[in-house]
């Protein structure tokens, strides 16, 4: 355990005052770098103006700004919000949204799609979609019903569409939870934007929801706004958290179309989403919501952006056909190579992978012979290239 006493920018301070270039954002948060003096100037003046307030029953002006902000970057079909505060959460009210929005229209919809090598969190129905792992052994009995379907890859796309038209039973499914074209925790893998679109054509045409969790591919990441803006069919719901407050405070947003919103909206109370959390729309986490939207929107980063992506591809062209680079792949700002070594041979690659970066001063967090980079916006070139550059040591080691 490392004690991390100070981050600005792009880097870490540890106890010994030694540095390490946050690679992975603290987890795909601080996109616009840690303790970012915009996004603390925008939080402080609200603290002297309203911290927190029951949002039940109250509204208040840092939410509502918020909402036209969000409402006005989201694809064009979202229309309303739901806030929450974290992932898991954002996904649980997004599959809730789905299993009660067929229920309020009088339809038993009980089971769930997801993908393979999925992660939506760690509450019980984010569990119950996510990929099965031995960390959710003891709770399986208890999760709701979910049919997994493969990831699209060129290969199987054609038997992927097939299962679905022909094996499986998309009348009793009530939403499709996925992440869209890049799955976080499955090591960055990536899938086509033309495939993902023409699962999602198919199960809407049989009435099932599409819930994007975009809580990882969110605010940029993917080059887009949102990764759901590289394809013409839209999701019915999207789930955001993470970058949505530049890494400051914790929050979550579940937003839906009209037409999800509307199977609720009744005078009829027991229609009603009931779900909230204490912390619902803290004013505080909505400022700093609020002052990454704007950063995000700017000039600037939209050129950082862009850069980001070109050294990336440059970096790449350099070690893709390097002996132990088994492939690459890249979207937006996010860069993964799988290494072509032997695991057993090299024993617990991913722990000597870490130290390694870790003593040059940088953090990377491997998942198995996966090493991935998703730095802030900020990044320099300077500390980008060092990270490239202890890749490339990486490499020569083995
Ligand atoms: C991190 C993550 C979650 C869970 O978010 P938490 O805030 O950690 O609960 C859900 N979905 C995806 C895609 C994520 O990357």
């Amino acid at each position: 355990m490392l004690g991390i006493v100070k981050a600005k920018g792009a880097v870490l301070y540890d106890e010994q005052g030694k540095e390490y270039i946050d690679g992975i954002s603290s987890w795909y948060t601080c996109m616009y770098g840690h303790c970012n003096d915009a996004i603390i100037a925008k939080v402080y003046a609200q603290m002297q103006q309203l911290d927190q307030v029951v949002f039940s029953g109250f509204t208040h002006e840092p939410a509502i700004a918020l909402s036209e902000a969000l409402i006005s970057l989201l694809p064009s079909n979202q229309k309303k919000l739901f806030f929450s505060d974290n992932g898991s959460t954002s996904t649980e009210i997004g599959i809730k949204m789905a299993l009660q929005y067929h229920h309020n229209k009088g339809k038993k919809r009980s089971v769930l799609l997801a993908f393979e090598d999925g992660f939506h969190g760690d509450t019980f129905g984010a569990m119950s979609v996510s990929s099965l792992s031995v960390y959710n052994g003891p709770f399986e009995d208890y999760f709701i019903d979910v049919k997994r379907i493969a990831v699209p890859t060129d290969d199987n796309i054609g038997n992927l569409l097939h299962e679905l038209e022909n094996t499986i039973d998309l009348d009793a499914i009530a939403g499709f939870i996925y992440e869209p074209l890049v799955q976080g925790a499955a090591a960055m893998k990536m899938h086509k934007a033309e495939h993902l679109e023409k699962i999602l054509k198919v199960i809407k045409s049989h009435g099932v929801l599409a819930i994007a969790d975009e809580v990882m591919t969110g605010f940029g990441k993917t080059g887009r706004h949102f990764a759901s803006d590289y394809m013409e069919v839209k999701p019915d719901i999207i789930c955001m958290s993470k970058a949505l407050t530049a890494g400051m405070l914790p929050m979550a947003v579940t937003s839906c179309t009209q037409k999800v919103y509307d199977a609720f909206y009744s005078d009829d109370i027991a229609k009603g989403l009931f779900h909230g959390h204490t912390y619902t729309a803290n004013p505080l986490a909505c400022a700093a919501a609020m002052a990454g939207i704007e950063l995000l929107t700017s000039d600037e980063i939209h050129k950082n952006i862009g850069q980001i992506i070109q050294w990336h591809q440059e970096f790449d062209a350099e070690i893709k056909d390097h002996p132990k680079v088994a492939s690459t792949r890249q979207i937006g700002i996010i860069y993964a190579l799988d290494l072509n070594v032997v695991m057993e041979r090299y024993g617990n690659v991913r722990d000597k992978l870490f130290k390694h970066f870790m003593d040059s001063g940088i953090f990377l967090r491997p998942l198995g012979n996966t090493i991935y980079i998703l730095a802030p916006y900020i990044t320099t070139k300077e500390q980008m290239q060092k990270i490239y550059n202890s890749i490339k040591e990486v490499l020569n080691s083995f």
